[in-house]
């Protein structure tokens, strides 16, 4: 069902081996947390090749790969990942965030590189069971969780300029916290001499070539003084780091308008960018939000935003708030944006530096993938 052949193994967790960790590591304190530098025990591991399809996966410890150094994920990058998140429950029991739609990413990324295709189910059954094996790795406190980096890599062992033929695809698990250690928002460097996307590129899909041209352009935002690269096309906002862009706009009405960028191929479809369109849909009038208690009106907009509007909505007073939002950060204020020699700095609200619409959509993320809100099935139980 998936497109490959029939007489090709797809992923069969039926075949699953499980081979324990015999040493268990210490679990760093919540509190030391550092996003993405300690693996859990174990991994998820499978190999594809083209007479027989998916190999028998396997749950072992987690330990280097052994690849021939001709593969053509060293050579021409057709590498592809995901990224998603585990949370106990008040229950006890871990709860993965809609899964499903990073498995749909996952797959839709690895067609992009020609890598081969898989059953999304059988993925997600596994990466429930390695969860479940490493569940004593997930942090309890709030805001904190096990960060799941689902990974296929091209290992075709020949240096022809082609498709890889056969991959190697694994699961690896670390602990976090919260992604930025700054209370007060973040700051970010608008840059349009680097392009991350264009049209008719590849940033609609999660694959590791996206990123490595983004760490100069990053380096010289830290060096500026800012914590993030804000992507632009021209003069037209696409994502922030590794995050989907959002601003809050007073309206002359009273109300406010939410816009974020469209789906037109330059920027990542984040799962969370959809989570907060939808939540906002569904709770268009401010009270039923947390913290938001005036009764106005949230009108959402999947619209291009340039830097010179955001500029002129700065000077007009209209800017209340941007945001990013990602697997990683949940939902991030902004406090600054450098452009050109400007700066927009954004309101500060009170010192908390977060203000009423982007707190109101973290609160409401946190507690339903935490399992605190149960809202139209999102958080999956293992
Ligand atoms: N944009 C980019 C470039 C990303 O790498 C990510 C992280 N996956 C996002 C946006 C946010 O997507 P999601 O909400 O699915 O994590």
């Amino acid at each position: 069902k998936n497109g490959l052949p029939p007489t090709i193994s797809d992923i069969d967790p039926s075949r699953l081996t499980v081979t324990h960790s015999s040493s268990s590591k210490d679990i760093p304190l919540s509190d030391d947390l550092v996003f993405g530098q300690v693996m859990t025990d174990h991994m998820l591991y499978m190999t594809y090749e083209p007479t027989h399809g998916w190999s028998a996966p396997e749950i072992k410890p987690y330990g280097p790969l052994s690849l021939d150094p001709a593969s053509s994920c060293f050579q021409y990058c057709p590498n592809v990942f995901e990224g998603m998140k585990a949370y106990l429950g008040p229950d006890g029991t871990p709860r993965l965030f809609r899964p499903q739609l990073n498995m749909a990413r996952m797959m839709r990324s690895a067609d992009r590189v020609a890598l081969p295709h898989f059953d999304t189910d059988a993925l997600l059954v596994l990466i429930k069971k390695l969860i479940t094996i490493d569940a004593r790795w997930i942090p309890k406190a709030r805001g904190c969780s096990l960060y799941i980096r689902p990974t296929i890599i091209g290992t075709r062992a020949a240096l022809g300029v082609a498709a890889s033929t056969h991959a190697t695809l694994y699961v690896i698990m670390s602990p976090t916290g919260p992604y930025f250690k700054v209370p007060s928002g973040i700051s970010l460097y608008a840059v349009s001499e680097h392009v991350r996307a264009w049209p008719g590129g590849t940033g609609g899909y999660k694959l590791g070539l996206n990123y490595a041209p983004g760490f100069q352009p990053q380096r010289t935002a830290m060096q500026k003084g800012y914590q993030q690269v804000l992507w632009l096309l021209g003069e037209t906002i696409t994502e922030a780091g590794a995050m989907n862009f959002f601003v809050v706009l007073k309206r002359d009405d009273g109300d406010l308008d939410i816009v974020t960028p469209p789906l037109d191929g330059t920027i990542l479809p984040g799962v969370t960018r959809a989570s907060v369109l939808s939540l906002l849909a569904a709770h268009p009038v401010a009270t039923s939000l947390p913290n938001l208690s005036n009764g106005v009106r949230l009108h959402t907009h999947e619209r291009a935003i340039t830097m010179s509007e955001l500029v002129g909505w700065h000077a007009g007073g209209r800017l209340l708030e941007v945001f990013c939002v990602g697997t990683a950060v949940v939902v991030t204020a902004v406090s600054r944006i450098g452009w050109e020699e400007r700066e927009i700095a954004l309101p500060e609200y009170g010192g908390k530096g977060i203000g009423p619409v982007a707190r109101a959509l973290w609160e409401r993320l946190v507690d339903i993938q935490e399992g605190r809100v149960e809202w139209q099935g999102w958080s999956v139980p293992c």
